[in-house]
C-alpha cells in the first residue's frame, strides 16, 4: 500500500512536476467540489500539457502584455526603496510611518534558490514578530511555503510584507486600473483570493514558530493604477473568507487518499510511455484515467481551470454544463434534449412533468414568436 505522496508521483510519472503558485492555489477554491482538480493540482500535472495531449487545448491564462504592464508598475512602485508605496501607506491608509526600514529578500547573499529564500524569510519575519517596537518594516519578495500533495509548494510572492504596529500586513501590487474608483470586479476577486492565499501561508508560518497567526493581519492592501495613468492608488480589504475558504480547499487536498485509493493500482497520467518521452501515451489512455477522477464541471471552470475544455466536452448535452442557475431555470431536467423534447411538444411529459412541460412550452412560444417576428 503507497502512501497519498508516492500515488500522486505516479500519477504524474516521469513528467516534471508544475509547482502551484498563489494564482494556481486561488483557482482551486472556484471549484471546490471538484475532485479531479485537486487530484491533478497535488500531484503536480500540468494541466495545460495534459489537456493539450487529449486534444483539448486552452490558451495561456494571462497575457504577455499584462504581464509586462504588472513588472513595470510594481517596479515604478518599489522604486528607490519603496517610496511611492510608503507615501500611499502613510497618507491613504493614514499610517504613521516615522521610520521605515526595507528588506529584499529576492535573493539571499547571491543565492536565489526557493529554500534558501524561504529560510532567510522565516528568519527575517519571525524575528520581525518578536520585536515590540511599533516601527514599520517592509519585507519586498518574501518567500513562503506550503505543503501540497507531500510536497513543499514555494510561494513567490510579487508582495511586500509590512509589519507595522505589532502585526503584519500583506502588500499586494496588481496592474488593472482603477476607473473613477471602480475596478473590474473580476480582477479584484482574483486578487483578493490570491493574497488571502498569502495571508494564509504566512499565518501558517508565524504558527509553526510559536506566534499566534493573528499578527498577520487579514486585511490586506491593494496597490493599483489610478484611472488612465500610473498614478497608485491603494484601499485595504478584508480577505477573511477567502483566507478560510483557502484554508478548507487545502484541507481538502490532504484528505485525498480515498479518491486516489478508488484509481487503478497502475493509473498514470504521464504523457509518455516510456521514460525518455519519446513515445507518447495513446489520449485515450490518457482520457480514461482522468475519467476514473470525478470532476464537476460548472461554466466559471472556462475561466479558472485549464481542463475546463475536457470536463465541458464530459457534461456535452447536460443541463449541468450550463451552471447551476440555467439549470435550475430549466426546471432541474438534467438533459438538454429532455428540456427541448417537452418545450417543442416531441417529448410526452411523465405525470410529474406537466408543469414544467407548460413552461418551456410557453417560454418556447415566445422564443418562437420573437424570432418569427424579427425575420
Ligand atoms: S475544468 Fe474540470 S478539472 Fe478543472 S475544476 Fe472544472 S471540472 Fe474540475
Amino acid at each position: 500500500m503507497h502512501d497519498l505522496k508516492t500515488r500522486l508521483d505516479m500519477l504524474r510519472g516521469s513528467e516534471k512536476r508544475k509547482n502551484l503558485n498563489a494564482r494556481s492555489i486561488a483557482a482551486l477554491t472556484a471549484n471546490p467540489g471538484c475532485r479531479r482538480r485537486s487530484v491533478l493540482d497535488a500531484a503536480g500535472i500540468d494541466k495545460q500539457l495534459l489537456g493539450s495531449a487529449i486534444g483539448f487545448v486552452m490558451p495561456a491564462d494571462q497575457s504577455q502584455f499584462a504581464l509586462s504592464r504588472g513588472t513595470a508598475f510594481e517596479a515604478q512602485v518599489k522604486a528607490n526603496g519603496c517610496a511611492q508605496l510608503l507615501t500611499l501607506l502613510r497618507e491613504k491608509l493614514e499610517l504613521e510611518l516615522a521610520e521605515v526600514s526595507y528588506d529584499d529578500l529576492e535573493t539571499v547573499g547571491g543565492n536565489a534558490s526557493p529554500a534558501a529564500r524561504h529560510r532567510h524569510t522565516v528568519q527575517l519575519l519571525t524575528q520581525a514578530g518578536s520585536l515590540v517596537d511599533e516601527g514599520g518594516t517592509l519585507f519586498d519578495h518574501p518567500m513562503l511555503e506550503l505543503t501540497i500533495g507531500g510536497h513543499p509548494v514555494h510561494l513567490e510572492p510579487d508582495l511586500i510584507a509590512f509589519r507595522f504596529a505589532g502585526k503584519f500586513y500583506i502588500v499586494e501590487i496588481k496592474s488593472f486600473a482603477v476607473v473613477d474608483g471602480q475596478a473590474p470586479a473580476a480582477s479584484v476577486a482574483a486578487a483578493e483570493l490570491q493574497a488571502a492565499v498569502y495571508v494564509h501561508a504566512m499565518r501558517e508560518m508565524v504558527r509553526s514558530h510559536g506566534f499566534s497567526e493573528q499578527i498577520v493581519a487579514s486585511e490586506v492592501v491593494l496597490v493599483c493604477p489610478q484611472d488612465f495613468s500610473n498614478r497608485p492608488v491603494a484601499v485595504k480589504i478584508d480577505v477573511t473568507n477567502h483566507v478560510n475558504a483557502v484554508r478548507r480547499q487545502l484541507k481538502r487536498m490532504q484528505r485525498l487518499d480515498s479518491i486516489v485509493a478508488m484509481m487503478p493500482a497502475d493509473a498514470t497520467l504521464d504523457r509518455w510511455s516510456d521514460p525518455r518521452q519519446l513515445d507518447p501515451r495513446p489520449a485515450e489512455e490518457l482520457k480514461s484515467t482522468l475519467r476514473t477522477i470525478e470532476a464537476h464541471y460548472v461554466p466559471q471552470c472556462l475561466g479558472a481551470c485549464e481542463m475546463a475544455k475536457f470536463c465541458r466536452s464530459e457534461e456535452r448535452g447536460s443541463t449541468a454544463a450550463l451552471g447551476r442557475q440555467v439549470r435550475e431555470e430549466l426546471c432541474g431536467l438534467e438533459s438538454v434534449a429532455e428540456v427541448v423534447g417537452l418545450a417543442t411538444g416531441t417529448r410526452i411529459p411523465a405525470e410529474d412533468q406537466a408543469e414544467h412541460a407548460r413552461l418551456l412550452q410557453l417560454a418556447y412560444s415566445y422564443r418562437t414568436a420573437f424570432l418569427g417576428g424579427a425575420a
